[in-house]
């Protein structure tokens, strides 16, 4: 049995010369797919301590390990991350979970080097860890990743088995997974 659990990293404000600035902030969530084979997490969120990250959007950001194990979850158990597109407010905390490999696709790895697209450290993967994902990239039994370009060149969302097959070409998004079945959640350590 699969479900997804949101997790809630905190929020970053908005600068001024953000496209959404109106909003004031901006919540940051991860998504964990606690899956038979082990938990994938989606998004890891950005991370406080980079110099122009900080001053412009202030992150107030809980570590993914510490809103795994809030959630009941141990990190240890995570499988894989995805990292549907590298700006810097989902790939910040890849680090934190150093065993897991990364899923991304090939277009994003090479955008993400450009000037100013994201924080290149934090988007960096270890070739050990580096996965790179073809269109309807099987993770895990009834997880699939497909690649859905527009927000980013070469984003991606996930697709679990429930769900008719469907395309968000706006972006990233998990809505079409609201079907998933529920199953026992793993006891917290
Ligand atoms: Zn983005």
């Amino acid at each position: 049995m699969t479900h997804i659990r949101q997790l809630h990293l905190g929020h970053v404000n908005l600068p001024e010369s953000h496209p959404r600035a109106r909003d004031m902030t901006c919540e940051i969530y991860s998504y964990a797919i606690i899956h038979p084979d082990g938990i994938i997490v989606v998004y890891t969120g950005p991370r406080v301590g980079h110099s122009v990250v900080d001053k412009l959007y202030s992150p107030q950001i809980t570590p993914i390990v510490d809103a795994l194990n809030h959630a009941g979850f141990d990190e240890r158990e995570v499988h894989a991350v995805v990292n549907t597109h590298l700006h810097f407010d989902h790939c910040g905390q890849n680090q934190s979970l150093p065993h897991a490999p990364i899923w991304i696709t090939e277009a994003e790895l090479e955008v993400s080097t450009t000037k100013f697209y994201t924080v290149p450290e934090w988007a960096h993967t270890e070739p050990g860890r580096l996965r790179l994902s073809s269109d309807n990239e099987r993770l895990a039994d009834g997880v699939h990743l497909l690649h859905t370009p527009g927000h980013t060149p070469r984003a991606s969302i996930r697709q679990c088995r429930n769900r008719p097959w469907t395309r968000n070409h706006r972006g990233p998004s998990l809505l079409h997974m609201r079907r998933i079945r529920s199953c026992r959640r793993r006891s917290r350590r």
